[in-house]
């Protein structure tokens, strides 16, 4: 059986000890499997993004002793693709322009219950449908405006392998249920207004493009990989395996994040630690 894994940071600020982990691990799966690691630069986000930060994600890789394969794929190269993907979901009706921000949201989805707390599913508030019926779906894909995925048309049961857990111990065949679906996730936007595609849509296709049969990543998208197989499913594209990790977290129990210098792997690096120090650090 072949084996392709990938990592894909952004380069939005310094990786630290949980993308060392996240990284590592992926690479020791891939050379105990005899198989491929790639290299995958998410670079969708213009106004984040920073030649900087990767050229430090290299570096950082190196310094690890992380080796990828063939030539680092990177998403700002690959819009034709994403537009490509959208017209054909956009010809089979299911997706639709929406232009509300995220107060019209938040307003909106806190109306029905003024005072209790509204759903959140894995891009933050669930959209409460406000635009879904507003716009004919006929003519060409509509230019400057976000476009959400009509979830109500979209969801049908799904599964996928999960060889790692979910935050709440998942693992095995996940099944997903339509419910699942509009409940949880609700319409996420898949083309935003100043990029044509969104992180699920370009993850799902990038997948794809580098044939990557086994995802590692963290389990804080565990919820994320339900959208990830429905567009798979929507676009005709195989379903990886799965292997969501648990989160190296600080002190206080808190999820690392990008800002939090203090556990940047280049701070490590400049302190004199070694590669097998950050090893042993995040347990490997
Ligand atoms: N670019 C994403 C991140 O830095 C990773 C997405 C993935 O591994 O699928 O969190």
């Amino acid at each position: 059986m072949t084996f392709t894994t990938r990592f894909a940071p952004s380069p939005t600020g310094p990786l630290h000890l949980g993308h060392a982990y996240s990284t590592l691990l992926a690479y020791d799966m891939a050379q105990a499997a005899a198989g491929t690691f790639l290299l995958r630069i998410e670079d969708i986000d213009q106004t984040r993004c920073k030649p900087r930060w990767e050229q430090q994600i290299y570096d950082d890789l190196e310094w690890l002793g992380i080796h990828w394969s063939g030539p680092v794929m990177r998403q700002s190269d690959r819009l034709p693709a994403y537009i490509s993907a959208l017209n054909t979901l956009w010809q089979c009706g299911l997706l639709y322009p929406c232009n509300c921000s995220r107060r019209d949201i938040a307003a909106a989805a806190s109306a029905p219950q003024e005072g209790s707390t509204p759903p959140l599913g894995p891009d933050g508030l669930i959209y409460p449908g406000t635009c879904r019926h507003n716009h004919n779906r006929l003519g060409p894909l509509p230019q400057n405006t976000a476009l959400r995925l009509d979830m109500q048309a979209a969801a049908r049961p799904l599964s996928f392998h999960e060889t790692g857990s979910g935050p709440e111990g998942q693992t095995g065949q996940i099944t997903i249920t339509p419910g699942n679906l509009t409940h949880n996730i609700g319409d996420i936007v898949l083309s935003r207004r100043d990029f044509p595609g969104s992180y699920h849509l370009s993850v799902v296709l990038d997948d794809a493009s580098q044939n990557i049969t086994h995802v590692i990543r963290g389990q804080d998208l565990f919820e994320a990989t339900k959208i990830h197989v429905l567009l798979q499913n929507l676009l005709g594209l195989p379903t990886p395996s799965y292997h969501h990790h648990a989160l190296i977290r600080d002190n206080t129990g808190k999820r690392l994040a990008k800002r939090d210098d203090a556990r940047a792997i280049a701070k490590y690096r400049t302190d004199g630690c070694s590669p097998n120090d950050i090893r042993v650090m995040v347990g490997l």
